[in-house]
């Protein structure tokens, strides 16, 4: 859509500037975000203003550094390896992560890593502000910015003002266990609006800031000691042209990367996260397993791909998740494996998304069974990968933003293993009219909230206010 200022998009981390130097828009290596706001930016001028992902030993001041592709500036600031470690790998990714998530179990409560995230929104607001022009409209990206907007305010800035938050919003009791639950609510209501993936986010923001502040709601706009900002719901999407099989369907193939043998009736399931214990892999595998047990019928056929992009890999956390992944997929393999048919076939690394694409393509049951997760873009990329006439089936957890709108997937709770993993033996034996059906409803699903009409009706809400 064509906006009537210049939109400037902050974020924890920048995008690969090749995201921006290339004149193909379908380049693989730019994210959903960069195209969807690609076009905005091009006709009316943008910026897009975040870390660079560098740390260096010094100390760091304000000030960023600017580079410029065609109308598109790219601005970044340094951290510090200190400021890494509290702001980034600290609050952001130990308190704010799992808080987030409901894993409230794992939330890390340090107020030394709270002040230096507060320290990091206020830098990124002094550097953020003598690059920006009166009538810039400002879009802030996710949980590592909740207090960027309170900044800017401070700092004097009134121009538009809107933020997104890509995870979800837990319940009101989970939010408050993060002792700076009620100034980080305060914070929000200093945007013009807030966006969010899924109503029952929303439901659960209003009812902590209801129960923090006691302000009210007023239509869409909650409003607090003459603050008020306007909440709403604005469902993130894929490019499903960038799927399609035509595209990639015959180029990239599963079994020619693993060299899998023909098998008469093979079948696969695919799995593809980044190793992130939001995921449920370990719950994931023991699904799997317990298919296994229960269906002898499929020993020498079924091959379970899990494709995990190696992520966060200083957080402990993320180590013991990848530990026990690494131990309960050579338990299972250990356990089921036969000459010339091994279960589990298990890829620690990151694929383009043209490979998945062709990956999606040729897989008969994709498995995404998040414990929690805001949205989830494999569910949809998987759907526009499929071949209309003979399509693979969604098994998809109710605990992703995701389920909310793609109700003909195979929906299951994967904490009911038993319960997941006789759905999943079904949907490997779904008929094919079956499957026709549902992939038609949930691609018009995927068709109807892209990544563009996503950014699209985000900035038209920011702007008409
Ligand atoms: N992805 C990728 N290569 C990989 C694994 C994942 O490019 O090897 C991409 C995938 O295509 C999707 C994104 O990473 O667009 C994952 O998004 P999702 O919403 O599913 O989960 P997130 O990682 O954001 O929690």
């Amino acid at each position: 859509m064509a906006l009537n200022s210049r939109l400037i998009v902050v974020s924890n981390r920048v995008p690969p500037a090749s995201g921006f130097e290339s004149q193909d828009r379908d380049e693989a290596s730019a994210g959903g975000l960069v195209t969807a706001v690609r076009a905005a930016m091009e006709q009316s001028g943008g910026m897009w203003f975040g870390w660079s992902g560098r740390s260096t030993r010094r100390r760091v001041t304000t000030g960023s550094t600017v580079r410029i592709f065609g109308r598109i500036q790219l601005a970044t600031i340094d951290l510090s390896d200190d400021e890494v470690s509290l702001f980034y790998l600290g609050f952001s990714n130990r308190t704010l992560w799992p808080l987030l998530h409901s894993f409230p179990m794992r939330v890390v409560i340090r107020h030394d890593t709270y002040r230096a995230y507060r320290r990091i929104n206020l830098r990124f607001a002094q550097s953020l502000m003598p690059l920006l022009r009166s009538d810039d409209i400002i879009w802030i990206q996710d949980f590592h910015l909740f207090h960027l907007g309170y900044e800017l305010r401070r700092l004097g800035w009134r121009g538009k003002l809107g933020f997104f938050l890509h995870v979800p919003f837990p319940p009101a009791e989970i939010f408050n266990i993060m002792p700076w639950s009620r100034e980080t609510l305060e914070a929000l209501l200093h945007y013009d609006l807030v966006g969010l993936h899924d109503e029952r986010y929303l439901h659960n923001l209003v009812d902590a800031l209801d129960v923090e502040l006691g302000g009210e709601l007023n239509g869409d706009s909650y409003g607090y000691q003459g603050k008020s900002a306007r909440v709403g719901v604005f469902p993130i999407g894929i490019d499903p042209d960038k799927f399609r099989p035509r595209e990639y369907g015959q180029q990239h193939k599963l079994s020619n990367e693993l060299g899998l043998a023909e098998v008469p009736d093979r079948r696969l399931i695919l799995g593809v996260d980044r190793l992130d214990y939001t995921k449920g892999i370990p719950h994931r595998l023991r699904i799997f397993e317990r298919m296994l047990e229960r269906h002898p019928n499929l020993g020498g056929k079924l091959i379970y791909i899990q494709i995990s992009s190696p992520s966060r890999t200083r957080v402990p956390e993320y180590v013991q998740e990848k530990e026990q992944v690494e131990r309960l997929v050579g338990q299972i393999n250990g356990r089921f494996s036969e000459a010339g048919w091994v279960p589990i076939r298990y890829l620690y690394r990151s694929y383009s998304q043209s490979e998945l694409a062709g990956f999606y393509h040729e897989t008969d049951v994709c498995l995404v069974t998040p414990l929690r997760d805001g949205m989830n873009l494999v569910a949809k990329e998987f759907v526009a990968a499929q071949d209309v006439d003979s399509p693979g089936v969604l098994v998809l957890s109710r605990f992703t933003g995701a389920a909310s709108t793609m109700k003909d997937a195979v929906i299951v709770n994967p904490y009911d293993v038993e319960g997941t993993a006789e759905a999943t033996y079904q949907a490997l034996r779904m008929p094919v009219s079956e499957r026709r059906r549902r992939n038609r409803s949930l691609l018009s699903v995927v068709e109807r909230y892209s990544s563009q009409s996503w950014s699209d009706s985000f900035c038209a809400a920011l702007q008409d206010i």
